[in-house]
């Protein structure tokens, strides 16, 4: 069923729904030519130090500007092209572009600490034997700040190799790739994946920051992960931070990074610009909590 997303989304190409080879076939070639045709988007999503709501960095989030669809978000796509190995060359083009994008703020700009991108990295992408040398390739050409450009993965997609999995993060390690363990708590064998891989942050999902997760259970558990986190020497992350009261309520609780709604929502390297750079970008988001100090390097 095409389901509707709060971008305006709608949920083409859910591949459960493409029961035809052929279908699949003029899909994939459709997506192929989406790539030739740099229909293919980052989007940056800011994240905010909470102890004192400066911009400390972005997630890159993938979009689809199509023709006549307009802005696909990726879950209307993803799962197509998981399906039919596209996810690899997405995923090239979105670790390509969001290097150079790191690079040319990092060039332009400084900040407390070294401006970072986290880019979402597929298991068919991670288990690529050229990954390792694309983004070792990447880390050189834009002479990119050791740590600051991280890979996010799920534990799901760790728990499908696992072996193989530990191998390649520790190899990123090496190289000074940040690891970020995302969407943390949503899938099984949480804690299992944090003692065996080198992840140095912890997205803490936003099932557990939501308004409706304010009970009394809810707000052990995140107490908890976090001082876990903290015992463990990671960063913590809170994602889908949509309310001022939740950054308080994070705050006091010791969370390191927030990212959500209220803090900023994606936008287009354009549009981050324009933040940087003190213009307006209201049509970006209504409210947004975040002060976008990042000095010029001149
Ligand atoms: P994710 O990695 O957990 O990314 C966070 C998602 O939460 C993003 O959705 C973001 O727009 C959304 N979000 C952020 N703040 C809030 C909030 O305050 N409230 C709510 N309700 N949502 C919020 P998006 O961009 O639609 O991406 C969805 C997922 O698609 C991502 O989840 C990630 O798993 C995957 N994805 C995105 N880009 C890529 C990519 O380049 N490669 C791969 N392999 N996966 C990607
Ligand atoms: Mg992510
Ligand atoms: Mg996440
Ligand atoms: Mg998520």
């Amino acid at each position: 069923e095409a389901r509707r997303k709060g971008t305006g989304a709608v949920e083409l190409f859910n591949p459960s729904m493409v029961d035809d080879r052929a279908e699949l076939v003029v899909l994939e070639a459709e997506m192929r030519r989406a790539i030739e045709r740099n229909e293919i988007e980052v989007h940056y999503q800011p994240i905010a130090r909470l102890a004192d709501m400066h911009l400390a960095g972005f997630e890159a989030l993938v979009r689809w500007r199509h023709p006549s669809m307009g802005l696909l978000a990726p879950e209307s796509f993803l799962g197509l092209a998981e399906e039919t190995g596209m996810i690899r060359d997405i995923g090239r083009v979105v670790l390509n572009e969001a290097g150079r994008q790191l690079g040319i703020w990092q060039r332009a700009y400084r900040s407390a600490e070294p401006a970072f991108v986290a880019v979402n990295i597929s298991s068919a992408q991670l288990i690529e034997p050229s990954l390792l040398d694309d983004v070792k390739q990447i880390i050189s050409r834009e002479g990119l700040l050791r740590g600051s450009f991280k890979i996010e993965v799920t534990e799901s997609l760790v728990m499908e190799y696992p072996e193989r999995a530990a191998q390649i993060l520790e190899r990123f390690r090496e190289l000074g790739v940040g690891l970020s363990c995302d969407d943390f708590g949503t899938g099984y064998s949480s804690l299992s994946s944090l003692r065996k891989l080198p992840f140095d942050t912890l997205k803490v999902d936003r099932s557990f920051i939501s308004s409706e997760a304010q009970d009394h259970r809810a707000v052990v558990i995140l107490q908890s992960i976090i001082a876990m986190g903290h015992e463990l020497g990671l960063a913590i992350v809170a994602e889908g931070i949509e309310n001022q009261d939740q950054v308080d309520r994070l705050g006091e609780l010791g969370c390191d990074y927030g990212q959500g709604y209220f803090i900023g929502k994606p936008m287009s390297s354009k549009q981050v610009n324009d933040a940087l750079a003190g213009l307006p970008y209201a049509h970006t988001s209504g409210r947004t909590a975040i002060t976008w100090l990042w000095e010029r390097a001149i």
